[in-house]
């Protein structure tokens, strides 16, 4: 019998359970990606024909682009089709006689729905359908509180979530069987129309990133080898390269969690290891455990992207100020580590995290705009952009989700700066117009020297904006207009 494997969200062809399901089902196997109409899941990107798109739109482009690439050096070619998922499986399944249909699941919740649908129908239809966990290190629901409901504190449903996973074994690339006499047509990916044009404002991400399986198994074994020893002390540090960048891989699945898991414990438990790296890997396994947390409360909060978890924060009166938006978006505020942030953000679709906290809550707290706005700015910039990731992150800094940092946790840009990028090197390297400022001014600018101004040839206001807002009276405002809402309770 012949099987389809429906890609989605796992583009990679090793420790993909349902890949391997297909293969061994015994009979040809037709490789499938359908990118599906904006309004019914994940694997959906914005306004395709404009040529604007995101930055995800761009990784998905080199991504599909690789995996053709894989496949092909197996004899096998990619099937791609876009428009509604329920019908074209009906059509692939009747081009192709198949009889099974496999894929690993997806959490966002019209995804999820939609995807239950497509079960229930291909089963009345006689289809074996069969779906699998390919990306997350537990299932959402199979994590559970002593009272047997979600939970809505990190520790405790990390220790839960290290608890039920026990060994998942890594499974190689399966050799896919060909049967040549199976033909099914596809479209071109280059009609599909993801890369961004006029203007190319992605024309720097080749230069950083590498998408695909391949590039995110060097990604892995580079951080594992180079970075991995510093990453405790060093992932704080936006100015030195310790973290594994490998998000963007994991928000296509061009790795699994598993394999990262595997391969980190691999790499500390070798005999000779210190505890120091023991120590390093768990604090590196600990944030894909944070990635599993906020896919357990989108599982389990369905509306985390739309809406406050705490709704107290519906009263909350959010700044309507596009021009304050405009200049934290394009990386003018004035605070230097909040420019360098959101100018690192549009040229390299990606941002370190301790600057995406300090940014977000730049805009949160300083400007006192709504989460939402941020977090949809991020959706169209981010390489690495993923629903459960991002509400959640945003929901945290604002104060408005579970186990979130308190909304009067108002992050100070400069001695954040000073504290996170003490000589200044990441702001100079994204900020040039700074570059000759010395570093005892480098994060606040305002209050250098006119002749050290003039040395470093900055013209505040001129090549440099003064910064929007005072940090001072912001946070006070920030903080008087939250009593208000808590007074309200
Ligand atoms: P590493 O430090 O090497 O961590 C390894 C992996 O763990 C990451 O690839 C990621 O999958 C996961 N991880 C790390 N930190 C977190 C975290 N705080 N929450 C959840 N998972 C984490 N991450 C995204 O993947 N997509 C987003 O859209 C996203 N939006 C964010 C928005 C804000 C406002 C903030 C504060 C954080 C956001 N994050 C998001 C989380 C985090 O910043 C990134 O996952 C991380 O910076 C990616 O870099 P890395 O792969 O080098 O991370």
């Amino acid at each position: 019998v012949t099987s389809i494997i429906w890609f989605r969200r796992d583009l990679r062809l090793s420790d993909n359970p349902a890949l391997t399901a297909a293969v061994a089902a015994g009979g040809p196997v037709v490789p499938l990606f359908i990118l599906e109409d904006a309004t019914k899941g994940d694997n959906t990107c914005r306004d395709y024909d404009s040529g604007t798109g995101t930055a995800c739109d761009w990784w998905l482009h080199h991504s599909l682009n690789a995996l053709e690439g894989a496949l092909s050096a197996q004899g096998m070619s990619l099937v791609l089709r876009r428009g509604d998922p329920e019908q074209i499986l009906r059509q692939v399944v009747e081009e192709t006689q198949a009889a099974a249909i496999f894929w690993n699941r997806r959490y966002e919740p019209g995804g999820i729905e939609h995807d239950r649908k497509i079960k229930q129908d291909l089963r009345l239809q006689g289809l074996t359908v069969e779906s699998f966990n390919g990306s997350l290190l537990a299932e959402p629901w199979s994590v559970k509180t002593k009272a047997d409901g979600p939970f809505k504190v990190f520790t405790p449903f990390w220790n839960a979530l290290q608890r039920n996973r026990g060994q998942v074994p890594v499974q190689a690339a399966p050799r896919i069987p060909q049967h040549p006499a199976v033909r099914c047509f596809s479209e071109r990916l280059d009609d599909w129309r993801l890369l961004p044009r006029n203007p190319d404002w992605a024309n720097g991400f080749s230069d950083v990133w590498q998408p695909g399986e391949a590039g995110a198994l060097d990604q892995l074994v580079t951080f594992l080898e180079k970075s991995l020893c510093h990453y405790k002390e060093g992932r704080d540090r936006p100015d030195r390269e310790q973290v594994s960048r490998l998000s963007p891989h994991l928000r296509w699945g061009e790795i699994s969690p598993n394999q990262i898991w595997q391969a980190t414990l691999m790499a500390s438990e070798k005999t000779g290891k210190s505890d120091g790296l023991r120590a390093a890997a768990w604090a590196f396994l600990r944030e894909l455990g944070w990635r599993d947390f906020s896919y357990h409360l989108l599982y389990h909060w369905p509306s985390l992207p739309a809406r406050n978890w705490r709704p107290e924060f519906d009263k909350f009166s959010w700044n309507q100020d596009s021009r304050a938006f405009q200049a934290w978006s394009k990386g003018n505020t004035g605070y230097p580590i909040v420019d360098a942030g959101m100018r690192q953000l549009w040229v390299s679709g990606w941002m370190h995290n301790r600057v995406r906290m300090i940014t977000a809550s730049f805009l949160i707290k300083d400007l006192l705009i709504d989460w939402r706005q941020g977090a949809a700015w991020f959706a169209q910039t981010l390489v690495d952009a993923d629903i459960a990731n991002n509400s959640a992150s945003w929901q945290w800094v604002a104060g408005s989700g579970a186990d979130a940092s308190p909304f009067f946790r108002v992050f100070n840009p400069i001695t954040q700066g000073a504290k996170f990028d003490p000589d200044g090197s990441y702001v100079r390297t994204w900020v040039p117009e700074l570059s000759a400022l010395p570093k005892q001014w480098i994060h606040k600018p305002w209050e250098a020297p006119a002749a050290a101004l003039e040395e470093a040839n900055v013209q505040l206001g001129k090549n440099y904006p003064h910064p929007i807002v005072d940090h001072a009276t912001a946070r006070q405002r920030a903080l008087a207009t939250f009593e208000a809402i808590r007074g309200d309770q």
